[in-house]
């Protein structure tokens, strides 16, 4: 069993309720254990700005799949939600990223893990620091003390955290 971090994004058809259905889905996989889901945020849109703001939120969960077994999992449920991929950061039904595989580094051509852009994305940390405030980034720092020095601009917590199993 390997601890993963996944992060959740939508910003189109009720992106709240996406994000939930999400995370029904996962916690209903057989290979998936120990499912918990934080708050759920909305956020201004990163990239383009002609696009509607976003939800996000972070699950922590325990998986016998393989990073790439993973990835194609979270890629046919944003495929299941009419997930289309067009302009990049351009607007979309749903995004499942792999934040986190346990502590291991992988670089290849579909998979970057850690995902690139924890650091400077508050939509990630925040919520990762609400469910694991010890949680220990790849700049060695824990994620609430990272928190602290994020710029938080237009985070506003939308829908408290589910305790699913
Ligand atoms: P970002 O990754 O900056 O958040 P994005 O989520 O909008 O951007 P996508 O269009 O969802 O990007 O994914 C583009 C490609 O990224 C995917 O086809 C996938 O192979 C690759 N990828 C690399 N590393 C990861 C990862 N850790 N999690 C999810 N996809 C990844
Ligand atoms: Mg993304
Ligand atoms: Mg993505």
């Amino acid at each position: 069993m390997i601890e993963c971090v996944i992060g959740l994004g939508a910003n189109l058809n009720n992106p709240q309720q996406q994000l939930l259905d999400a995370a029904q889905h996962l916690l209903g996989e057989a290979n998936i254990t120990q499912f918990q889901l934080s708050s759920l945020y909305s956020s201004t849109p990163m990239g383009p700005q002609d696009q509607p703001d976003y939800v996000n939120g972070v699950a922590i969960f325990h998986t016998t799949l393989t990073p790439h077994a993973l990835l194609d999992l979270l890629q046919h449920i944003e495929q299941l939600h009419g997930r289309v991929r067009s302009q990049h950061w351009g607007p979309r039904t749903l995004d499942l990223d792999l934040l986190f595989y346990g502590n291991k580094n992988i670089n290849d051509a579909r998979l970057t893990v850690p995902h690139p852009g924890i650091l400077e994305r508050e939509f990630v940390i925040v919520p990762l620091a609400e469910l694991r405030p010890n949680y220990i980034l790849p700049n060695n720092k824990s994620a609430l003390s990272h928190a602290n020095t994020l710029n938080l601009r237009e985070l506003q917590l939308i829908h408290p955290g589910l305790p699913i199993n």
